[in-house]
Parts: structure tokens; sequence; C-alpha cells
């Protein structure tokens, strides 16, 4: 198995090194929302996370690891935006340059988040391949250091934290929902989860429109699907050419994938709000709308979803609250 290349050893060793910075975030139940699904769930509240995201714990995991030699250097990533803010908040922490390229498709919101934490952005025209090879040539050109957003041993280590804290808070979990893009979060929380019990199942989802780790999944081989305005815009962006440990761990520890589409992403923020009174961002709802859309159903419970950020595209977030019809590319929903 190739998940025997991690050992719950380095990620409780990640999960200290991290205390400081990342939050254990709380698991909450909520009596609406079990009662729409019709069954026992907790909501994992990545949301409270300094930078409102889960990638605080793998961007802080991976800067807190560089050498002084390699700090000196500076850092740099790609980035669809909380990863971006994550490096940049644990750069600032560790007194590191950072740089963030970002493709057109990022909101605008993410991109002033990350230059306020002191960070310096680079848009990329184009799409988050282009952002990733400007990363990359800023990595052979500048000698910066690259922090990759999903396919590195300390970042995917530092998202097992999650899975870790899960575990701790509620032992008999049966199910974990995970939003999916490029198998970051899933791979480090099922590590960790699969790793305590075996029999846990894991769920990963995504958007129908660019998702490349489920398509590459049942291709059986990397693909490249394209890149959409999405609600779910933080999932959005390819697997890369070269990836050496994502889509590896997904294949071995993904139980089902499930795809939704945008109308359900945005019923489903909606349903957070009015029912829980929960800001989510559209990449963080996708657990809740394949459940409520009835694309997933049957799970052992107790069931967990990972609620993984909350950085909404605000003025997008409003029309869908006040349930006015939203314009996404050529699609209006
Ligand atoms: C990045 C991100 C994801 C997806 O994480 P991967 O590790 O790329 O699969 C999900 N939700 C939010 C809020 C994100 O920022």
């Amino acid at each position: 198995m190739f998940a025997d290349n991690f050992s719950l050893a380095e990620m409780l060793t990640a999960q200290h090194r991290i205390a400081g910075t990342a939050i254990h975030s709380p698991l909450r139940k909520f009596e609406n929302l079990n009662q729409a699904l019709g069954f026992n769930s907790w909501l994992k509240l990545e949301t409270m996370q300094p930078i409102g995201a889960f990638k605080i714990r793998g961007a802080c995991n991976a800067v807190q690891q560089l050498s002084p030699e390699q700090a000196g250097c500076g850092v740099v990533c790609c980035s669809t935006g909380n990863h971006g803010r994550a490096v940049a908040y644990a750069a600032r922490a560790a007194k590191i340059s950072a740089t963030v390229c970002l493709s057109a498709l990022v909101p605008e919101v993410k991109i002033a988040a990350i230059e306020q934490l002191g960070a310096t952005v680079k848009r990329v025209p184009g799409n988050q391949i282009a952002a990733m090879h400007e990363a990359a040539r800023l990595r052979t050109v500048k000698g910066m250091i690259e922090i990759p957003p999903f396919d590195h041993r300390h970042v995917i280590v530092g998202q097992a934290s999650c899975g870790l804290e899960i575990l701790h808070d509620l032992p008999n979990t049966a199910s974990i929902v995970i939003p999916l893009s490029g198998g970051g979060l899933l791979s480090g929380v099922a590590l960790a989860a699969k790793k305590i019990n075996p029999k846990i199942r894991i769920i990963g989802v995504s958007m129908e429109r660019g998702a490349a780790m489920a398509a590459s999944l049942k291709a059986e081989r990397l693909v490249d699907v394209g890149e959409y305005a999405s609600l779910a815009d933080c999932l959005s962006g390819g697997l890369g050419e070269h990836n050496q440990y994502t889509f590896e761990l997904c294949k071995e520890l993904i139980d089902e994938t499930v795809l939704v589409s945008e109308t359900e992403i945005r019923d489903a923020m909606l349903f957070l709000f009015e029912s829980c009174k929960l800001i989510a961002e559209g990449g963080a709802v996708v657990g809740i709308a394949a459940v409520l859309s009835g694309k997933l159903s049957a799970l052992p419970e107790p069931v967990v979803f990972i609620i993984s950020g909350e950085n909404v595209d605000m003025a997008k977030y409003l029309r869908i609250i006040n349930r006015k019809p939203l314009q996404l590319d050529n699609v209006t929903i």
C-alpha cells in the first residue's frame, strides 16, 4: 500500500508542530441539519480556522520545517486562494517572504486578503495550470522554495491533523465526507482516519464541472478536465503533470466519489445559512449538497462532514441568500 509510506507518528508530530497556529476546530451537531438529512451527522468547522479554511494546517506544517537557509530564499506557491492565504499567514508568522501566484479565476476578496498578509501577489493570465507553471518558474529562476497546494508530503501530513481531531472528538465516526480537489485534504484526513480505524468510509465530493481528481480516478490516469467558473472556486484546477502523492493516495483511500451541480451547491450554501446560521463557501458545502440532493445516502453513521472554508465571494453570497439569480460564465443559476 502506498499509504504505508506515511506513519501515524509523523501525523501526531505535525499536529503538535502546528498547534500554536491552527486551531483544534469544533465538531458540532446541528439538530436542524440532522432532521433535514435524516441521520446522525456532525460538522467539522474548518471555517473557524485563522484564514477561514483548513489550508492553514498543511501550509504551517510545511513552512515550519524549512531550514534557516531555505527560509532565507522565501517561499512561493500557486493557489486558488485559500492555500495562498495560508502560506502568506504561515510565512508572516515565521518572518519569511512569500510570493503567491494566482489565476484569473481567483475571487478578488481572496486576493485582497493575501496582500493584506504582506505577501507579494502575482496575477497570472489564464488558468490554475498557468499559475502552477509560474510558481515553478520562480522556484527555478529565483531559487524560492515552493509550497505546493496539495501534492507535498508536509502539506498532506498537516491536513491529516484534521482527521486526528475528528477521531479524537468522535471515536466512533463511521463515515467522513470530504470536499475533493487536488486531494490534499482527503489524503491527509483519510490516512489518519483509516490508520486509526480501517473501516471508516471515505467519500470525496467535487463539483460537476472541472473535477480533475474524480475524472482521473475514473480513467485510472491523470487527466485534464479544464477549468470553469464555479461556486466551488476553491475546488478548481488540475492535478499537475507530475503528481507524486495525492492521486495514489486517493486511489487507495476513497470509497466513493460524488459530483454535485452548481444549483445543488447554491442550495446547500443557503441551507447552511438559514438552518445552521453558518457561512460556508461553495467548495466547503459540496458534501451537504450531495446528501440534500439525494446523490449520497445510506452512509454508516455517525457521519462527519468537513466544512472546509468560509471565504465566500460576498457579492455572489448575498445574491444566494437573497435568492437572486447568479451568473457563472455563460450559465445562469
Ligand atoms: C483547497 C480547498 C479544498 C480542496 O482541498 P484539496 O486538498 O485540494 O483537495 C476544499 N475546500 C476548501 C475551502 C479549500 O480551500
